[in-house]
């Protein structure tokens, strides 16, 4: 496996960075993850906006052009085999000698870069939905950043873990629904799709955004408002989405059913669509 690491292509297992690198020390960088589809980078422009707009927002110099980012992905999807792929790219601040909070000024970036195979969701899932449990979400207040610092994420997976659930909805000091601990959160009442708002509580995901696109083009009434626990509570369907699992239907939550407790009929509809977005995408 090949890896990309500023500039240059190197076997994963000679791949190495400085121990000063701020993002080892400080986790001071911001990343994404980008699914790949018959070796085609999938809403790829939406994901280079989210990057630049997290790059921005911390003040980490954007080290390539759009089309140099472009370039630099198409050839390491190339040098792998496999036609479904989701690749990770990363950019750190890069490297300091000194320890100080305060980056230095006109520091050269850390690019990093891999791929993985990309596995479609399992049957079981498919067939019978997952159960998640509701967690206080214990991040900070700028989750619209895609930041590296992912240890409270780690935390509450961890938690939803010991639950004996596959993953958690996380729910904010304000009492409302935030998002998952790496998804965004839909649910359905009454024939209606109903996601958050975008601000700094949530990271706009692509996916959310791909669904609302769908949802839209097919006539499926949409609604971005505020979720409290109780409305989640009452939700005929609940959905996490994210660019690796597409929407995943909710089948349990907090130990009890979700509607009927099997996978929903507006998520069966919605995900007929997305594969077909998917293929019209492919065919373009
Ligand atoms: N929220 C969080 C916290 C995430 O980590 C992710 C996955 N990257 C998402 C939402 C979903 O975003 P996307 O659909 O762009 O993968």
């Amino acid at each position: 496996q090949t890896v990309y690491l500023n500039g240059q292509f190197v076997p994963m297992t000679e791949s190495q960075i400085s121990t000063q690198d701020r993002g080892f020390l400080f986790g001071d960088g911001v990343y994404e993850v980008i699914p790949v589809y018959q070796k085609q980078l999938f809403e790829f422009d939406a994901h280079l906006e989210r990057l630049k707009n997290s790059l921005q927002a911390t003040s980490i110099l954007n080290p390539l052009t759009d089309a140099e980012w472009k370039k630099l992905l198409d050839e390491l999807i190339q040098r792998h085999p496999w036609e479904d792929q989701f690749i990770y790219l990363q950019v750190t601040r890069g490297i300091q000698m000194v320890r100080d909070h305060l980056p230095a000024d006109c520091m050269t970036p850390t690019i990093y870069a891999y791929t993985n195979p990309l596995k479609p969701v399992s049957a079981d899932i498919i067939e019978n939905g997952i159960k998640i449990v509701t967690l206080e979400d214990i991040r900070w207040l700028r989750c619209d950043i895609k930041a590296i610092t992912l240890l409270p994420n780690v935390m509450m997976k961890l938690a939803a873990k010991q639950q004996g659930a596959d993953d958690a909805i996380l729910i904010g000091r304000d009492g409302l629904v935030s998002e998952g601990s790496a998804s965004n959160v839909f649910m359905v009442k009454d024939g209606t799709l109903i996601t958050p708002p975008n601000s700094h509580k949530i990271l706009p995901g692509i996916t959310r955004l791909v669904i609302e696109k769908v949802a839209q083009n097919h006539q499926i009434p949409l609604l971005e408002a505020d979720i409290t626990l109780d409305e989640l509570l009452q939700a005929d369907e609940i959905w996490l989405t994210s660019s690796t699992k597409e929407a995943l239907p909710i089948t349990q939550l907090d130990g009890k059913p979700v509607g009927n407790g099997r996978p929903g009929q507006i998520w069966q509809l919605l995900r007929q669509h997305y594969q077909a977005y998917k293929a019209d995408f492919l065919n373009a």
